[in-house]
């Protein structure tokens, strides 16, 4: 990376991802600028990180939150809508994109990153799942690089850079591991009525509402399979998924001499961040140190499968491919949501997308068009 700031637009500036971000920027002031950020509806909080980061534009996608903030920041260039935050990530002005929303609100501006040739720092896993073969293919046809921050993808990333020339053809297994979710000691039947209050409380991660729910049913691993499968061409007979309550080891490769190679430190995103905005360089970050010496136990468990249905789901769309994954990953949002607000129980989001994947055409080699057209199909859920 050159001497210059790199120059970053952070798009979900004000989720859990997104204030991370800024942590990170925060420890390396005179290294990064923002020059953009973006958000749903939180205006009270953008407002504030405009103040502390000054960037030259904003974009919130809510039409009346970013009329507020105009009138809160009369000299921004405040935009607006679906366009107005997809527009932000491809500014010239702009090195770095770290999209940070939800869901396939992700879609446009992940596109507008890699067609404007950008460097994308993904944490929007449902992009990849839904659209992985299209926005591969614009990455490259646009020589845009794409660096995971999901912090197992970005372990694996790290493992891989062991595997020096021979790349992924010297890989035999990826292997992603998972704490397990907040449910992974409960019986099935006690899962028939946890509320979403219980499904939000992660063991080891503090996150977002959409993926703590992904977590507790597992569906947040079955994403990261896919999303697995797209950015380190694997197929999903050779990603393996391994429960690891403490969260200490973030995920390993394991080589076609049995060789296993692991990335370990104390969880916390910002290290994975870091690692997408400044790859290949490594800059020092203040975090506590993992010290093994204090860890009591390090436990690994095969994932029951019967217990979360959503993985087996997940690596089912896979196999299947075209527009499966898409059907998966939009019934799953529109079940989520339907959860959070008390409407399904937890166990209706697995059997809402089974049933949604049981009736879905699937389209192979979709256009960008067709991944919409499923998209909207597999939300409508009755
Ligand atoms: P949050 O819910 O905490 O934050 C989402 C962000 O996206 C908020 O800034 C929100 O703005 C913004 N947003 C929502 N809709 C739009 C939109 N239409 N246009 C622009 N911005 C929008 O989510 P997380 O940070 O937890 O997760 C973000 C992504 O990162 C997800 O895909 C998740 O799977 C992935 N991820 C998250 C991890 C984590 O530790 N949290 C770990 C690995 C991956 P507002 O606040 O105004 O609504």
């Amino acid at each position: 990376m050159n001497a210059a700031p790199a120059r970053l637009a952070i798009i979900g500036s004000t989720g859990s991802i997104g204030r991370s971000a800024l942590d990170v920027v925060r420890e390396h002031s005179a290294r990064f600028q923002v020059v953009a950020l973006a958000a749903g509806s939180n205006v009270e909080v953008l407002a504030a990180q405009v103040r502390e980061f000054c960037p030259q534009y904003v974009a919130v996608s809510d039409t009346a939150a970013a009329r507020l903030l105009q009138r809160l920041c009369p000299h921004l260039d405040v935009r607006t809508g679906p366009d107005g935050v997809a527009s932000l990530a491809a500014l010239d002005e702009v090195d770095v994109v770290l999209l940070a929303v939800v869901g396939m609100a992700g879609l446009p501006p992940a596109l507008a990153a890699v067609r404007a040739g950008k460097r994308l720092a993904l944490a929007t896993k449902e992009v990849l799942v839904a659209a992985g073969a299209l926005i591969l293919q614009e990455a490259r046809t646009h020589r845009a690089h794409i660096l995971p921050v999901d912090s197992e993808h970005c372990a694996i990333f790290q493992c891989l850079q062991t595997a020096g020339a021979r790349g992924s053809a010297s890989v035999e297994r990826l292997i992603l591991t998972a704490s397990g979710g907040p449910f992974r000691l409960h019986e099935r039947d006690a899962l028939e009525h946890v509320t979403p209050a219980e499904a939000l409380a992660h063991p080891t991660w503090r996150m977002g509402s959409k993926i703590s729910i992904d977590s507790a049913t597992m569906m947040n691993k079955g994403l990261e399979v896919i999303e697995a499968h797209w950015l380190f061409n694997v197929p999903a007979e050779r990603i393996d998924v391994l429960i690891h309550p403490q969260s200490v080891i973030h995920s390993l490769v394991q080589f076609c001499d049995g060789s296993m190679v692991a990335q370990l430190s104390t969880p916390d995103m910002r290290m994975p961040i870091l690692y997408a905005l400044t790859y290949p360089e490594r800059w020092p970050l203040n975090l506590p140190r993992l010290n093994l010496a204090h860890e009591r136990e390090l436990t690994f468990f095969t994932p029951n499968f019967a217990m979360f249905p959503c993985l087996l789901l997940a690596y089912e769309a896979l196999k299947t491919g075209g527009t499966a994954p898409a059907v998966l990953n939009a019934a799953n949002e529109a079940a989520v949501l339907r959860f959070l607000k008390g409407h399904i129980k937890f166990l209706d989001i697995p059997r809402l997308v089974e049933k949604k994947l049981a009736a879905c055409n699937v389209i192979h080699q979709p256009t960008l068009d067709d991944i919409l057209a499923a998209d909207a199909w597999a939300r409508e859920l009755d």
